[in-house]
């Protein structure tokens, strides 16, 4: 079968799959776990003994036991990675290559994936694309990693299901995590009402370059990468771009994972691609309503088998229920960002991010709140007209009354940020202990 013909039996049984009774749904899901358990088990050293929790005397597998399986850390993936990759990769789920993601929010890593890992990742997206109405024979502006072969600007063919006839008409863009502002910029304003790629740090940066240089562009749509987007950022696109923002949760080592449900009622997992769990600090889920990390079981790479990896986010378990949409695909109420994005009280409990009410009153656009010493925090700022008058003491209530009385805070206007890396703005940072960033248990 040809990739074009695969790719299209995979969306359409997506399509398909989403209606599904939610006893089809899991057992699609154990068939797929039991296939890369068995697999990771006999193949990979990493896991010769550490998924036997779950094998009975007579071979067959237990699934209560599924919460008993350790959870993989980052570290452990970013230090045991040859011996996690299977020593048998199954063929038919190549070709294979090597993908690395960036250390800006913890260990980097590097490991293989397979190409199935893609087709799953990419059918998803396509599946996410359609409940967001998105429009296939537009343009969108790309944002992909640096690369030698291209250049910003160079065009890419489609990005829709390539089978559709309003796919051919559609188009992509080039621009790397690295392009400048001023020629993304110049980009949207060539191919005005298209969408764009953006990650946190960047649509921080293109909303600062539009207020500064007095620039107007239209855009359809910002396909949100990476982060969800706060508060503060959607309400800057509806102003100066007249444009929504559509999130994705996706990775490097899971694929797209989760859309918005198209009627608003939270997120849909990609069931069919990934093993989505929300748990406690004991591994067991949390029931709907409460905050757990996320830890996920990706099918499509047999490669390099990622079983219960902790992913680095929080996210609010869903109901249980059928959305009212209909689809039965289970639901996460919403993601609460990168475990590495929360500072602690001294009694453990994690403080909540500062409002858009605060931000205003601090007189505030691209911010960053810095822990500098063990109680010390640093809000630095980049000023901004809100239209109000900026009322310090009003910001300093709103500082304590999330934070604890004994820390300290400096605020500090600043002229201008650096990005870190894939143009990844921090507005947390932990500059007196970076490690504790990544808050692991297990
Ligand atoms: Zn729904």
């Amino acid at each position: 079968m040809s990739n074009l013909a695969r790719l299209e039996v995979i969306y359409n049984a997506l399509d398909d799959s989403q209606w599904w009774p939610r006893e089809r749904l899991v057992e699609l899901q154990r068939v797929d776990l039991t296939r890369l358990v068995r697999h990771a088990k006999s193949t990979s050293p990493f896991y010769e003994t550490r998924l036997d929790c779950l094998f009975r005397a007579n071979g067959t597998i237990d699934w209560d036991r599924w919460v008993d399986v350790p959870i993989m850390t980052r570290a452990e993936l970013s230090s045991e990675g040859d011996s996690i990759q299977t020593r048998k990769p199954i063929q038919a789920h190549g070709p294979f290559s090597w993908v690395k993601t960036s250390g800006s929010t913890g260990d980097p890593v590097k490991f293989v994936t397979t190409r199935m890992l893609g087709d799953l990742s990419l059918t998803s997206l396509w599946r996410g694309q359609k409940w967001a109405k998105m429009d296939w024979s537009a343009t969108m502006i790309h944002m992909g990693d640096v690369s030698a072969k291209m250049k910003a600007g160079d065009v890419m063919g489609h990005w829709g299901p390539p089978w559709l006839a309003e796919s051919r008409k559609g188009q992509r863009i080039f621009t790397s995590y690295e392009t400048p502002m001023a020629e993304r910029v110049a980009l949207m304003q060539q191919y005005p009402s298209s969408y764009c790629v953006l990650g946190n740090g960047n649509a921080l940066s293109l909303i600062e370059y539009l207020r500064e240089n007095d620039v107007q562009i239209q855009l359809k749509g910002v396909q949100f990468r990476g982060m969800a987007a706060n508060e503060f950022v959607r309400q800057d696109f509806r102003k100066y771009l007249n444009s929504d923002i559509v999130e994705l949760y996706s990775s490097k080592e899971g694929g797209t994972m989760a859309d918005p449900c198209p009627l608003g009622h939270g997120w849909h997992q990609h069931a069919e691609s990934v093993l989505l769990e929300i748990v406690d600090s004991d591994g067991k889920p949390v029931p709907p309503g409460q905050m757990g990390r996320v830890v996920i079981t990706p099918f499509g790479n047999t490669a390099t088998p990622l079983i219960r990896y902790d992913h680095g986010d929080l996210a609010v378990a869903g109901p249980t229920e059928i959305c009212p949409c209909g689809r039965t695909l289970p639901r996460i109420a919403s993601f609460s960002g990168r475990v590495a994005h929360y500072f602690r009280k001294p009694n453990g409990d994690n403080i909540a991010w500062l409002s858009l009410d605060a931000r205003i009153q601090l007189g505030a656009g691209i911010w960053q709140v810095a822990r500098v010493a063990e109680d010390s925090f640093e809000v630095r700022y980049k000023k901004r007209d809100w239209g109000v008058k900026p009322d310090i003491e009003a910001f300093k209530k709103s500082f304590y009354d999330l934070y604890y009385p004994e820390a300290k805070l400096k605020i500090i206007e600043v002229d201008s940020f650096t990005l870190g890396k894939f143009g990844k703005h921090m507005e947390l940072l932990d500059e007196w202990k970076p490690e504790s960033q990544i808050h692991v248990k297990h």
